[in-house]
This record gives C-alpha cells, sequence and structure tokens, in this order.
C-alpha cells in the first residue's frame, strides 16, 4: 500500500447500517477535514490525465473534483441528481437496490471533443459511475478517465466499467 493510500484509509470513518440496516457507510469527512490529506489526495488526482474539464457527482464528489479542477487548470462540470440543474439536460437513468435513479448534466456542458477526468468518492455497485461515464460521452466529451478514492471491491463496480480507465485510491 502506497502512503497515500494508508492516509486516505486511516482517515474515512465506517459508519455501521447508515442510511440502512447491513449498510457500512464510508464516511470521508475525517479527510476533508485534515489539509494535508486533502492536499496531497487533489495533488495525485490532477496528475492523473491531462483533460479539460473534471466532472464530480453529486454530493461528495463535487467536494473533490472543484479543488482537483481548479489544481489541474480545467473546468468544472457538475453532474447532479435529476431536477437540480436549470438549464437544459441530458439524463441517465440506473437501477439501485430498490427503484431507480437519475442523474443529470448540462447539454452545453463539454466543448465537443474535451477529454474528461470523472471524480467521486466512493466506488460501490458501479451504477453511479456508469450512468456518468455514459452521461459524459452523450454530451459529446470523451472519458479520459474515472477517479474515487475508495473502490468496495466486494461489490465488483469495476466490472461495469470495462474500457474506463478507473483509479482507485484504495480498494477494499
Ligand atoms: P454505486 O452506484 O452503487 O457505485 O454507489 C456509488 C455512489 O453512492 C457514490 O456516489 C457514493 O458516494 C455512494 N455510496 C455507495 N455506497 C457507499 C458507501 N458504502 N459509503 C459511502 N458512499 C456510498
Amino acid at each position: 500500500m502506497t502512503e497515500l493510500s494508508a492516509m486516505i484509509l486511516d482517515r474515512i470513518r465506517d459508519v455501521p447500517d447508515y442510511p440502512q440496516p447491513g449498510v457500512m457507510f464510508k464516511d470521508i469527512t475525517p479527510l476533508l477535514a485534515d489539509p494535508v490529506a486533502m492536499a496531497a489526495v487533489v495533488e495525485e488526482l490532477a496528475g492523473l490525465h491531462q483533460v479539460d474539464k473534471i466532472v464530480g457527482i453529486e454530493a461528495r464528489g463535487f467536494i473533490l473534483a472543484a479543488p482537483v479542477a481548479y489544481r489541474a487548470g480545467a473546468g468544472f462540470v457538475p453532474v447532479r441528481k435529476k431536477g437540480k440543474l436549470p438549464a437544459a439536460t441530458l439524463e441517465e437513468s440506473y437501477d439501485l437496490e430498490y427503484g431507480s435513479a437519475t442523474i443529470e448534466v448540462h447539454r452545453d456542458a463539454f466543448a465537443p471533443g474535451d477529454r474528461v477526468l470523472i471524480v467521486d468518492d466512493v466506488l460501490a455497485t458501479g451504477g453511479t459511475a456508469k450512468a456518468a461515464v455514459d452521461l459524459v460521452e452523450r454530451a459529446g466529451a470523451t472519458v479520459a478517465g474515472l477517479a474515487v478514492l475508495m473502490e468496495l471491491a466486494f461489490l465488483k463496480g469495476r466490472d461495469r466499467l470495462t474500457g474506463v480507465d478507473l483509479h482507485s485510491l484504495v480498494i477494499v
């Protein structure tokens, strides 16, 4: 394990049975509160790919993606839950354990051929990340990579992301 991975793992707190029984929630707030660890994370993510835009997935992805975009000299683009973006959007729906979810991006968020890094906190089943990849591509951009702080390997989200350059700073 790298020094960075160990630092991240040490600052992500397990909260059992949140938001529902049986779920082990990975709470990144201790990491966010540590400026040295955050600087190291931002530096790592900003150096992964040469890109035009950094996409953050609502909500915790926003917190990570915005400083990465600033550090990389790239634009920030939000992918939001349905109904939150004010202008014309593209949307993508995906299945959850119970029901489904829909995420959106502004139709004009990207210039044609923009290269994009997508950022989120946790990769679980991969449904959210796959929908974000599809959304970005439908909006005319190219997904250079997808980065998460933590991948929950037992949920096999990686298997839904074939062809995507996935960077997980910690795999548990
Ligand atoms: P999934 O679509 O199943 O890969 O879920 C990923 C999304 O849900 C990410 O935006 C995560 O923030 C959130 N998420 C899923 N499972 C967890 C977990 N155990 N702890 C924290 N966040 C999670």
